[in-house]
């Protein structure tokens, strides 16, 4: 008979944050599947597991998901486990999930932690809806590109971002998203956690006059495009005006005005343009 499949989550800082399932789970597999052997032998050490341990990680994902897969048909529990976290958020685990899915084999999550859920729990921002959007990319035009497809979501952003990139990232975000309520939860579950809050300027100015380079493991949480979340009725109440007034006293000429206006409604330019002439043709005595 087949085996199966766990997917394991493990602690993203604090030991005891395993859990007794997770515990009992990695124990009693045939093999862990580490995306970093010597990372997670010192985790499996503090609780005692002594389960043989394999390395499957980005660079060996498409190799050893096959292998994995044979001693998963043979008859052998496996379990995926990633340096922090969740396998799979933000890190190797898809491929192995999926392919284990199409051979028909079963596949077994084990919850616990991952970083995004306690940064927006944390955050004080809507948990109602939001969307994650995993590492933002790090080349600026791209990023900016990414932000802007992002804009008129409706719910709360979440992304992670590495230390060296987080002042760009949130003066981007300034930028493209318009300023908003944000916050950079910090080396979570760890003895430095901290969880900073400001508006996404101000987020930036925090990071850029400190007296040391920002360091450490870092989740960022951006409220919502609170016009686009607003009900139709009140959407349309938006002046369009108003909106691309606001840009142009921040500096913007009046194309980029009604660009990122209408991005901030969620509309297209033209509808946007169509809105401006019409609020504009009724201003007038
Ligand atoms: N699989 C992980 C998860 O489930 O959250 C994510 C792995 S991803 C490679 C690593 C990123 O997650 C970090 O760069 C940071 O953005 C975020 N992260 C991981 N641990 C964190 C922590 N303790 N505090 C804040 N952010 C953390």
């Amino acid at each position: 008979m087949a085996g199966t499949l766990y997917v394991v989550a493990t602690p993203i800082g604090n030991l005891e944050d395993l859990t007794y399932r997770a515990v009992r789970v990695l124990s009693e597999v045939d093999l862990v599947a580490c995306e970093d052997t010597r990372h997670s032998q010192k985790l499996l050490n503090h609780y005692g597991i002594r389960t043989k341990t394999v390395s499957y990680h980005e660079h060996n994902e498409r190799d050893r998901a096959g292998e994995l897969l044979t001693s998963i048909k043979s008859g052998l529990d496996v379990a995926i486990v990633s340096d922090a976290g969740t396998p799979g958020i933000s890190d190797p685990g898809f491929r192995v999930v999926r392919k284990a899915l199409e051979a028909g084999l079963r596949v077994v999550p084990i919850p616990g932690p991952t970083a995004l859920v306690p940064a927006l729990v944390a955050s004080g921002l809507s948990s109602d809806e939001f969307f994650f959007a995993g590492f933002l990319p790090a080349r600026s035009g791209a990023r900016r590109a990414r932000l802007a497809d992002l804009a008129a979501i409706p719910s709360t952003l979440v992304f992670y971002e590495a230390p060296h990139r987080i002042i760009a990232s949130l003066e981007d975000a300034r930028e493209i998203l318009g300023e908003r309520e944000a916050v950079v939860a910090r080396e979570l579950t760890k003895m430095h956690e901290e969880v900073l809050r400001g508006r996404l300027s101000e987020l930036a100015e925090k990071f850029s006059q400190a007296a040391q380079e920002p360091r450490g493991e870092m989740v960022v949480v951006i409220d919502r495009n609170v016009i686009a979340s607003s009900d139709e009725d009140s959407k349309s109440g938006y002046s369009v005006a108003s909106i691309v007034a606001g840009f142009e006293a921040e500096g913007l000429d009046g194309r980029s005005a009604l660009k990122k206006s209408a991005r901030q409604l969620g509309i297209s330019r033209d509808e946007a343009y169509r809105r401006l002439t019409a609020e504009r043709s009724r201003e007038k005595p």
